[in-house]
């Protein structure tokens, strides 16, 4: 039997499920207010796994929600989907206790926007997918570097490398600047280009003060329907799920190699070591489980400068 089998987030009918993404499941609460709900399902390689990690969905709601009000004092012009860390009254009056207070630290309350089907993604450092294209061709994204770069160097500027939004099952793609604007018009990309560089300087600002490299992320944004032409910033932020974090003070021993880091870069290299990148249905071990779990809290307590409370899940 699997440890912290993964298990749905039963709201027993009383808000109806508009979408289910691998690890966060979305529910109306009215026309324009969405619950945005995080569990603990864990995906690499675009696959789940069959077991969770223990509070991980509170975690990284909570990292969000960090990162949504430090980004807000920073860039007052940012807007972005987080309304509220509270459930709904109705929700709260009509769920057992012990369900509430499990449903809420893992919650937001956010504005239901139209989703750009674009991944914004910005590095600074050259790792992953990048790393491995630019390898073969001296590119990424197809944009031409300079000769010569090692693994896990910083870039001499941010790059905004977007991908497509792929379908559940399907793989994410990277795609061009041109792609991009094609995709969602000239206006839009400019501006979601714009934003997420801005976001990420602020981001990985901050994020070096308190010794930690944000070395890539990704974003997503959305559009009101009813105030075209301003782009909102959405889904999670800044998480370990979304954005590989890299301790600061080995990065310089570690170049030319792989970095060590806080996130599921653990899980994924165990899923190699053992022949099961990409494979479904598999059982993470009681110690894998355990170890990424305290990946995921070390790198909330090191942004937040926060102890992670386990009372609040
Ligand atoms: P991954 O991020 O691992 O690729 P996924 O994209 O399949 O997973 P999740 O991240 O699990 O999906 O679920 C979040 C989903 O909710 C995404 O499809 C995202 O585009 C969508 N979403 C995020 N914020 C909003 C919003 N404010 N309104 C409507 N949809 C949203
Ligand atoms: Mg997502």
């Amino acid at each position: 039997m699997a440890s912290n089998p993964v298990v749905e987030i039963d709201l027993q009918g009383k808000l109806t499920k508009l979408a289910s993404g691998k690890v966060r499941d979305l529910f109306t609460i009215d026309d324009r207010t969405l619950l945005f709900v995080a569990s603990d399902r864990i995906s690499a390689y675009d696959v789940i796994m069959k077991n969770g990690i223990p509070e991980k969905g509170a975690l990284l709601t909570a990292m969000s929600v960090y990162w949504f009000q430090y980004l807000q004092t920073q860039i007052p012009t940012l807007q972005t989907h987080f309304l509220d860390s509270s459930l709904p009254p109705s929700l709260e009056s009509s769920l057992p206790t012990s369900q509430v207070d499990s449903l809420r630290s893992r919650s937001m309350q956010v504005r239901r926007l139209r989703i750009f089907p674009l991944e914004s993604i910005v590095r600074g450092y050259i790792t992953g997918s990048a790393w491995s294209e630019y390898k073969k061709s001296g590119t990424v994204n197809g944009i031409p570097l300079p000769a010569g770069l090692i693994e896990g160097q910083k870039l001499a500027t941010p790059l905004w490398t977007p991908s497509t939004k792929a379908e559940v099952g399907d793989k994410d793609e990277n795609i061009s600047v041109a792609k991009a604007r094609e995709l969602v018009g000239e206006e839009y990309a400019r501006e979601i280009e714009r934003r997420s560089l801005q976001i990420y300087w602020v981001a990985a600002k901050r994020a070096e003060e308190v010794g930690i490299i944000l070395a890539d992320t990704k974003f997503e944004f959305g559009v009101d329907p009813e105030k075209e032409g301003e782009v909102v910033l959405v889904d999670e932020v800044l998480t370990p799920d979304s954005s590989r974090f890299w301790p600061k003070e080995t990065w310089e021993v570690n170049l030319g190699k792989q970095q060590p880091s806080f996130d599921k870069q653990y899980l994924r290299d165990w899923l190699t070591e053992q022949g099961l990148k990409g494979k479904e249905n598999v059982v993470i071990p009681e110690d894998v489980v355990r170890k990424t779990a305290s990946k995921y809290q070390e790198a909330y307590e090191k942004i937040t400068r926060e102890k992670w409370n386990s009372a609040r899940t």
